[in-house]
């Protein structure tokens, strides 16, 4: 059987994964698709519970072996990826996947699924806001911050190709909206 395909996307920094989160809880038949990536783990991050980790060796020849969903080189040196075998272990099961990937991988996801999947943008109340959220995390030096925030600068522009923009502007009411937004969704069929 095959699922449906729930795609949050945003910034770094605009409070997706808590979103993600709140969503899982609340929803018994959606599971997290965990993406693999050739980034460090950060100090609380575990193998196979936040990412798959993998050498860049080994990612790319996950590349060459045609096992990606989709992938993209987030920042410089750092890929990230969806395994095809994610979505299938997930559908097997029955469930739901949802994705915690960047705009181009939320849309080239959409691409491939376009009547299975919703898209979700979730969209810092500022850029002001969004550089203080990253600092105030403090999870990643000024030169990650920088880079995220360039980064955000170019993702704001997709926005509207995604189903729907969440502003997430207050974490309570960012939830329920994506919560209804996901439950509408998954009653049409
Ligand atoms: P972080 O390093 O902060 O965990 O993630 C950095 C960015 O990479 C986030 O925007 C996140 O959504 C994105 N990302 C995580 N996994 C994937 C993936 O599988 N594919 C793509 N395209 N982006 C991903």
């Amino acid at each position: 059987m095959q699922g449906k395909l729930i795609i949050i996307s945003a910034p770094s920094g605009s409070g997706k994964t808590s979103i993600i989160k709140e969503v899982l809880k609340h929803f018994g038949n959606i599971e997290f698709s965990r993406s693999a990536t050739t980034r460090q783990p950060r100090k609380d991050e575990k193998h196979g519970e936040d990412y798959y980790f993998m050498t860049l060796q080994a990612f790319k020849r996950s590349i060459e072996q045609d096992e990606f969903l989709e992938y993209e080189q987030v920042y410089q040196k750092q890929y990230y990826g969806t395994l095809k075998s994610e979505l299938t272990r997930i559908w097997k099961k029955g469930n739901h996947v949802i994705f915690d990937v960047d705009v181009n991988g939320g849309l080239n996801i959409k691409k491939k699924y376009p009547d299975q999947s919703l898209g979700l943008f979730i969209m810092p109340p500022s850029l002001e806001e969004l550089k203080r959220r990253l600092e105030i995390r403090a999870r990643d030096d000024d030169r990650s911050i920088n880079q995220r925030l360039n980064k955000a600068k170019t993702e704001l522009v997709y926005a509207h190709n995604f189903d729907k923009v969440i502003v997430n502007d207050n974490l309570e009411e960012a939830v329920s909206e994506a919560i209804m937004g996901i439950d509408q969704f998954l009653k049409k069929g």
